[in-house]
């Protein structure tokens, strides 16, 4: 049995204060398989009650105790992590491959958060003093449905090690495999109040956290909207925002790339996971004269990638999360056609063969113009934009002509002529020539993608004030 019922307070599973509880839905099949507890203010004001109390014993454990702790949830985690990859297919459509990735990544960040920490500099001699780390003290953390074990261990495990206190909010959409790991992190041992989990709408329990006196910062993935929410119903209490927000990303084909394995690549980063990541590469700028090239590869690529049952063989993606994501791609699409962008492939309704589902056509649009609102707006779909572009400053222009800074991606025959563009994108994160992603390196956005920084010793700091300590000179 899972725990998505109740909620972790105070290291226990308990029940929420009202007995108000929301279908869970497979996007696979459209039918409800679980049901979550669905909080209240109430039930926040208890969990930051025991967060801000364990905060005052759990700040002053040593570092060694708290890395010993995140050492023995990675043990733990290990024995569940089958249980996991198994419910994330059914509460957010990932595919069985998706799913084992994201369980697998969500150790490796548990591992290198142990790393970090014991390698961070907490303590330095400087002027007349020392400059120190303090942590923040209770954390609210609220996660977007798309990776929701690793956001909670990116966000969390930083937190833990730094000496701060949490309470947590995954997405209502995808609460299963969280409360799975709120069991590893009770199993581990972690001390009461330390680590609290609640369930709920955004726009009641997540704004109800951010609001709250007690919270010392909160820290958000999600949406523009969810994240902007976030920063006015914490502007009352100055506390610590941190937000990891939506994405538009370019992906500059320079010329002279390889352009069958820029495509490709763009094409699958752009499809994986039905487009439903922050960094996908969901616009395409290519040379003007390559542009035929480009979209005949596209065309032939496209038409390789399969679309399916979660656990089918060779799937690509398989469903939208909702009803409401699906509609807002097909909403999209349509916009597109009517903006004037050619569908190359792909295009409004299900897939072949797929009659139940969330399922969305991989869908490719050529002659995109950069002001259009394909071009612009975050759909979170598998909608790929090709671009065209005279020269590279035009596409650099293009490249940041966006209220979006999240991830980047330049392909480029010379990797030192691909470094040259990727450090004029305003992204937060730019990859060159499609490396494999880094989890030691700061994840975060420029602009409306957000605040802050993730993963890494930048990730780390997040969770900690610094205190200068000034002492009489001798
Ligand atoms: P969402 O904004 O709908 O929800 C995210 C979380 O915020 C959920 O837990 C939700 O309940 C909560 N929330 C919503 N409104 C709130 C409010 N008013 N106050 C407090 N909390 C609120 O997003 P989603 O659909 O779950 O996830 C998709 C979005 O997340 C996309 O925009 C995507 O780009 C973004 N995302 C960003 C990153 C990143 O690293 N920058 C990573 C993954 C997803």
């Amino acid at each position: 049995m899972t725990h998505e019922r109740q909620f972790y307070i105070d290291g226990a599973w308990v029940d929420p204060v009202e007995p108000r509880f929301a279908d869970v839905e497979d996007p696979a099949t459209e039918a409800p398989f679980t049901q979550v507890a669905m909080g209240s203010a109430r039930d926040v004001d208890r969990a930051v009650a025991a967060a801000k109390e364990a905060f005052a014993a759990y700040a002053r454990t040593p570092l060694e105790e708290r890395l010993a702790l995140l050492q023995r949830i990675l043990e733990v985690y290990r024995t569940r992590m089958d249980d996991m990859a198994r419910v994330l297919p059914r509460e957010m459509g990932a595919t069985t491959a998706v799913a084992r990735g994201q369980v697998e990544g969500g150790a490796a960040h548990i591992q290198k958060t142990i790393e970090t920490a014991r390698a961070f500099p907490f303590e330095r001699a400087h002027g007349l003093g020392k400059i120190t780390y303090q942590p923040v003290g209770a954390c609210a953390l609220i996660v977007p449905w798309n990776n929701p074990v690793q956001q909670v261990i990116a966000k969390a495990m930083p937190a833990l090690a730094a000496g701060c206190t949490v309470v947590c909010k995954p997405s209502e959409l995808a609460p299963v495999a969280v409360s799975i790991l709120t069991e590893v992190i009770h199993e581990a041992g972690a001390p009461k109040g330390v680590f609290n989990l609640l369930n709920g709408e955004g726009a009641t329990v997540g704004a109800a956290m951010a609001a709250h006196p007690d919270v010392d910062m909160v820290s958000i993935t999600g949406s523009v909207a969810a994240g902007a929410a976030v920063a006015k119903a914490a502007a009352d209490t100055v506390k610590r925002v941190h937000q990891e927000l939506g994405g538009k990303g370019p992906n500059i084909i320079l010329p002279g790339a390889d352009l069958e394995a820029a495509v490709r690549g763009g094409l699958m980063g752009c499809f994986f996971m039905g487009g439903q990541t922050c960094g996908a590469p969901t616009r395409m700028l290519v040379p003007e004269g390559a542009q035929v090239e480009a979209v005949r590869l596209a065309r032939e690529i496209a038409a390789g990638v399969k679309v399916g049952a979660p656990d089918a063989e060779g799937v690509l993606y398989g469903p939208a999360i909702s009803k409401a994501q699906y509609e807002k791609v097909q909403r999209y699409i349509r916009i597109g056609i009517e903006e004037g962008a050619e569908i190359v492939v792909g295009g409004e309704g299900r897939p072949e063969g797929l009659a139940h589902g969330y399922y969305c056509r991989p869908t490719v649009f050529a002659n995109v113009t950069p002001k259009m609102r394909i071009a612009q707006e975050e759909i979170f779909g598998p909608v790929l934009s090709i671009i065209a572009y005279r020269d590279v400053e035009e596409a650099i222009r293009i490249a940041n002509d966006s209220v979006y800074g999240l991830v980047g991606y330049v392909q480029a025959r010379e990797v030192a002529e691909g470094e040259r563009v990727a450090r004029r994108l305003r992204c937060g994160y730019v990859s060159v020539n499609y490396p494999p992603i880094d989890i030691t390196m700061p994840h975060g956005g420029f602009k409306h993608s957000g605040n802050g920084r993730q993963w890494g010793e930048h990730g780390l700091a997040e969770y900690m004030e610094l205190a200068a300590i000034v002492l009489p000179p001798n």
